[in-house]
């Protein structure tokens, strides 16, 4: 009998967990544990890390996976080098359920930089009203640059910011242009800087910012390790179905 383990925290995932729920498959949805409230699934679900590609490894072993989809966010990358490790040493199958990278379009105003670093690294000029669209997790980077007005979007309120001008917005998405266009014009915002997630949950900031003619400042994804990549849940079921 399949046992399937879904790394989760992503629209996509959740998705996955409806299709897979109502397919009837025995399955496991596992969260990282990064927000309060994470959002109830229709599948047993664990909260927490593994312990490393070691633990990853035990999981799997004792509850007997032999199943892995990662469907984690794209800039998850350390969960996802775990996930391709464990699943090579333990032997089971993996596939990845990815989303496409998004593009620049006409009449959007990109700058393209390699990394969260990079991002902060480039900040170096005069005070500008930023929507830093990055997450909690990645805010400390921006510290050396205090002279930006910062705009942030969090799932949780902060107990403490790294940054010393900067307004919060608690909220969860998926969020709509007509919303974030208002956003970003009552905080007058003049630069976007986000990762370049794809999907879209996260999307609606982009179009906004291009109806407003606002810059972004997109962040490459990390590297992912080679994996079977799956794009839709329909994919991973028939994976499942012939795996
Ligand atoms: P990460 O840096 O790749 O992972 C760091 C560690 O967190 C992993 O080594 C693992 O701990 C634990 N972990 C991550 N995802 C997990 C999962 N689904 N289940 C159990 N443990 C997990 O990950 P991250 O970028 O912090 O992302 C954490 C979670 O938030 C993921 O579920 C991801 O899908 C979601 N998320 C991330 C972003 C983002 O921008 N990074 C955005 C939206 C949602 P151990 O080594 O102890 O196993």
């Amino acid at each position: 009998m399949p046992h399937l383990l879904i790394l989760g925290g992503t629209t996509e995932a959740n998705a996955l967990s409806r299709a897979v729920a109502e397919a009837g498959l025995t399955a496991t949805y596992s969260y990282a544990g990064r927000v309060d409230m994470p959002r109830p699934q229709p599948l047993p679900t664990r909260v927490g890390g593994f312990g490393g590609v070691d633990g990853l490894c035990g999981y799997i072993r004792d509850h007997e996976i032999t199943h892995l989809v990662d469907a984690t966010h794209p800039f998850a990358a350390q969960m996802s080098h775990n996930a391709k490790a464990a699943c090579l040493a333990t032997g089971i199958e993996l596939a990845a359920l990815t989303r496409p990278e998004w593009d620049e379009v006409t009449g959007d105003r990109w700058t393209r930089v390699p990394d969260v670093a990079a991002a902060a690294a480039a900040l170096s000029g005069p005070a500008r009203r930023v929507f830093l669209a990055v997450g909690r997790m990645h805010l400390d980077a921006f510290a050396v640059r205090p002279q930006h007005h910062y705009l942030l979007r969090l799932v949780d309120e902060p107990e403490t910011l790294p940054l010393p001008d900067a307004e919060v917005v608690v909220a969860r998405g998926p969020f709509s242009v007509a919303g974030d266009r208002a956003l970003m014009q009552a905080h007058k915002t003049d630069l976007v800087v986000s990762k370049n997630a794809g999907g879209s949950g996260a999307r609606a900031k982009l179009d906004a910012a291009r109806e407003l003619g606002v810059e972004v400042m997109m962040i490459d994804r990390p590297t992912m390790p080679p994996r079977l990549e799956l794009r839709s849940s329909i994919e991973v079921l028939d994976w499942l179905d012939h795996g």
